[in-house]
């Protein structure tokens, strides 16, 4: 276990977001390799993000499919490090940019990770509110992971709305209830979990062609012209070459009314996920 923080030797920086800047490092005394975010511990307002409740979230989480956390430290005051298993092949993000889309048997495996993830956190009462292409973290066991949970909440019954799960997590990504509650209604508690379930499918769609499906690769849209789309517009149609099984689970992640969008535990049993093959290799690595 690590206990000091200066044992930790500093190898190379692996990213930077929002919050902070994430780095490789070696523990001096094992040579064990981890992964160090840096963040401030004041509230963003602009990000919305929130140190402690990531924090809170990171400590009390413990599944296959959840980043493990291994410790937090305090350098100075003001600022926490979080201490991270090193996911050594990178986000899915990275490997879109560096090997171009996803095969078909690859996004099954993906996604049926990715939904035992989620399956995990929504029956922890904990919604993620970010899922997106770099929020899912990969190692070279081709092992999917879900991460940074710096806008997640803790779901807490009946005093939740989507007011009160911030405006913060990647527009794109975003549910239609999310970018327009006032169409889409007050919210239940299962309600709240659809959002995730949606932002998955636009995650699956965009690793399957290369680029975000909403809208033609290299134009730059506007939140609101996203916003439009998304509540309002026509869906494009689905990539070319899905399967049937395929296109139908994007069809039922992107339900836009939540009450009508399959949930994660009806997704572990669509057809997709249960014809999953193991992928027997993975495109070359970028770290
Ligand atoms: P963003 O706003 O872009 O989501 P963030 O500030 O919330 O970023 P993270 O998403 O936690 O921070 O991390 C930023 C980047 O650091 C990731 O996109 C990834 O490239 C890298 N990274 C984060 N955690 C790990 C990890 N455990 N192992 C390897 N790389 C990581
Ligand atoms: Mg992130």
């Amino acid at each position: 276990l690590v206990g000091d923080f200066y044992d930790l030797e500093k190898l190379c920086v692996l990213g930077h977001g929002n919050q902070g800047i994430v780095c490789k490092v070696r523990h001096r005394p094992t040579s064990a390799i981890y992964a160090l975010k840096m963040v401030q511990e004041e509230e963003n307002i602009i990000t919305n993000s929130c140190v402690s409740r990531e924090l809170e979230i990171l400590a009390c989480t413990n599944s296959p499919f959840v980043v493990k956390c291994h410790g937090i430290f305090e350098p100075r005051a003001g600022e926490k490090a979080i201490l991270m298993e090193y996911m050594d092949a990178g986000t899915l993000d990275t490997l879109l940019k560096a090997n171009g889309p996803f095969p078909e048997t690859l996004l099954a495996h993906i996604a049926h990770q990715a939904l035992n993830g989620l399956s995990y956190l929504h029956a922890c009462k904990i919604v993620h509110l970010d899922i997106k292409p770099s929020n899912l973290l990969v190692n070279k066991d081709m092992k999917v992971k879900i991460g940074d949970f710096g806008v997640s909440r803790i779901v807490h019954g009946s005093t939740t709305s989507y007011d009160n799960l911030g405006s913060q997590g990647t527009y794109a990504y975003m549910s239609p209830e999310r970018l327009d509650s006032e169409t889409f209604g007050s919210s239940s508690e299962k309600d709240i979990y659809a959002g995730d379930v949606w932002s998955l499918g636009v995650t699956l769609w965009e690793l399957s062609v290369g680029h975000f499906p909403f809208f033609t690769p290299g134009k730059r849209p506007s939140w609101m012209e996203v916003a439009m789309v998304i509540c309002f517009g026509e869906f494009p149609s689905l990539p070319k070459q899905a399967s049937h099984e395929f296109g139908s689970f994007l069809n039922c992640c992107l339900e836009r009314a939540p009450s009508k969008r399959w949930t994660v535990s009806q997704l572990l049993s669509h057809p997709f996920i249960c014809m999953e093959r193991e992928p027997n290799r993975l495109p070359s690595f970028t770290h």
